[in-house]
């Protein structure tokens, strides 16, 4: 028996379905239709790139350099595509997404502003039947989620904000007509990654711009600037080694020195002239100065006093530079950023700061943030107020495996996979760098490229091996989230409130989602896990007679 397609009763079917066309779901249709699969990928965009679609915020860049943010399944790819910058801007970013969509023909297999509403399995058939937006319902034996662990932006209920008379924006779902703020008052709420972005550009166009922080952020100078010919090239004459490093060997899926020692074995003068390196060098490698800064407090310690301290030299008001400084998180524990110019725009005159952990928004009016009673006034709002991450997406599509049980009522008390591919009672259901993997704590294109071949890979066993059904075992997806929470619990990660925890959603489920054991030791999990014939899934035979292939 074949991987084919569902008998011709199906209106439409194929082989496989795949759920958005980021760059997940380009480079999965990539290896399926190489395979011999038929496939249908729906995305909710208009056009491909995922969350590199959506998040058109003023400064918005990869913070993984781009020479390393990149597919590495094509060598001609590799060595064609010229990267302008150390970081990527996302128009750019957005026009290479474009480039791999013509380059392998992908477009033709991709239906764009589809949202998929409702995957159902029916357990006779062993078929996925998928609803699409409009109500059209296609069958596929297997369905991959593609749907991002950034791509649910989340509006926080603020009161009094459907009485704002100014445009709202959110950085997660920018208007794709440029937006002016020149001559505005422009009030930004949010200092994550995308609010550390945006404020300096903003800042630089707006009459005034009004940051609302509720938690004070690490960030790390990202020291961007154009790519040389020279830099380029050596780049890619080293990208064997380069890729088999980021895969294999560091736990962030990016190429860069190792630490060889922990925080504490160093003396304060060399522990400084080590960090102050970094910081002059910029970017996320900050965090691998040593090697037990994600694990020790007092090593932590070392790494966020050298940055409150950078923080007070950058900004000249000692009561400004006092609240831009951490103080609720160990760095690190919550996503560390990376911006250009962020602490300086402070020094601004046209820039304040709202301290709104102290004194919460209270209301918005319909021309004002109002905080402990007074009005601060602005024109347009931008929420930089993250995502409804890991499992948000999910959520959104009503999936039901066997028995009609919903995945959203498994997952209520926290997302549990096996390995972060499956999760028990939802057969032929896979999900690329879902919770319980990598994910989000490592090179986003590393762990695509990971799970996808994966993915490949087990398609084509089945296909050999003539099986229907594969699912996770339910006592290895227990053992599996077991160990996912107990190396987490092992580190300083869980004492932040993060969205790695769920934990800005109110109501959402405490659990740290991501596997925090390292890319390259994830890998050999995995490898060993197919080697072993898919050790802790459960495959099964078709029931009924096979279609003829498709
Ligand atoms: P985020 O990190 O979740 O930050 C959201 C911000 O909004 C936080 O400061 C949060 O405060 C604040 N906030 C949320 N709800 C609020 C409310 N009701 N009232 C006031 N403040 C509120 O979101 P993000 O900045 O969009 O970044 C999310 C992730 O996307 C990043 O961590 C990163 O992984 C990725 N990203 C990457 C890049 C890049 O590659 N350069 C750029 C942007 C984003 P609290 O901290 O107090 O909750």
């Amino acid at each position: 028996m074949s991987v084919q397609s569902s008998p011709a009763q199906a209106t439409e079917a194929y082989d496989v379905i795949v759920v958005g066309a980021g760059f997940a779901g380009m480079y999965m249709l990539h290896r399926l239709r190489g395979l011999g699969f038929s496939a249908r990928v729906y995305e909710q965009g208009g056009g491909v790139g995922g969350t590199w679609y959506w998040n058109r915020y003023p400064g918005a860049r990869c913070d993984v350099e781009s020479m390393q943010y990149s597919y590495s399944f094509s060598e001609e790819l590799q060595q064609e595509w010229d990267w302008s910058e150390r970081y990527a801007p996302q128009p750019e970013i957005l026009q290479y997404a474009n480039h791999v969509a013509d380059r392998f023909d992908l477009r033709r297999d991709i239906q764009f502003d589809t949202r998929v509403e409702r995957a159902m399995f029916d357990e006779r058939t062993a078929t996925w039947s998928v609803t699409i937006a409009g109500g059209k319902t296609v069958d596929a034996r297997f369905v991959v989620l593609a749907t991002g662990c950034l791509s649910n932006a989340r509006k926080p209920d603020i009161k009094g904000l459907e009485n704002f008379k100014g445009p709202v924006y959110h950085t997660g779902n920018w208007p794709h007509e440029p937006v002016d703020f020149t001559g505005l008052r422009v009030g930004l709420i949010g200092t994550g990654s995308s609010g550390i972005q945006s404020a300096p550009i903003i800042a630089g166009q707006a009459r005034h711009l009004t940051v609302f922080q509720r938690t004070a952020n690490f960030s790390i100078p990202a020291r961007n600037g154009a790519l040389t010919d020279e830099e380029r090239n050596a780049f890619r004459k080293k990208y064997p080694e380069i890729r088999r490093f980021a895969r294999e060997v560091a736990r962030n899926g990016i190429y860069a020195e190792q630490p060889d020692r922990g925080a504490l074995d160093d003396s304060e003068e060399e522990r400084r002239a080590k960090f102050r390196a970094r910081w002059d060098r910029g970017g996320l490698t900050f965090m691998y100065v040593y090697n037990n800064l994600g694990l020790e407090r007092a090593a932590n310690d070392t790494a966020a006093d050298f940055v409150r301290g950078k923080i007070a030299e950058i900004v000249k008001d000692p009561e400004t530079a006092k609240l831009l400084q951490p103080n609720s998180h160990p760095i690190g524990t919550k996503r560390i950023c990376i911006d250009t110019d962020y602490f300086a725009t402070f020094n601004r005159p046209n820039v304040s700061l709202v301290d709104i952990k102290a004194d919460p928004i209270e209301e918005i009016t319909a021309n004002a943030v109002r905080v402990a009673g007074r009005d601060h006034e602005v024109d347009a709002l931008v929420m930089a107020t993250g995502f409804d991450a890991m499992t948000g997406s999910v959520a959104k599509i009503d999936i039901r495996g066997r028995g009609g049980r919903t995945l959203n009522r498994k997952w209520a008390e926290g997302p549990k996979t096996y390995l972060g591919l499956m999760s028990a009672g939802f057969p032929n259901l896979f999900i690329i760098t879902g919770p319980g993997s990598p994910s989000v704590l490592s090179n986003m294109i590393v762990s695509i490229e990971q799970h996808v071949d994966w993915i490949a890979d087990c398609l084509v066993h089945m296909r050999e091996q003539g099986l229907a059904t594969m699912e996770a075992d339910t006592e290895a997806e227990e053992k599996w989230v077991a160990h996912v929470n107990e190396v987490a619990s092992g580190t300083l990660y869980p004492q932040a409130s993060s969205w790695y925890m769920g934990a800005n959603i109110p109501g959402k489920p405490r659990i740290f989602m991501p596997y925090i054991g390292g890319v390259g030791v994830y890998r050999r999990i995995c490898d060993d896990v197919a080697a072993k014939g898919y050790e802790g899934f459960v495959m099964g035979w078709a029931e009924v007679p096979q279609a003829a292939a498709s």
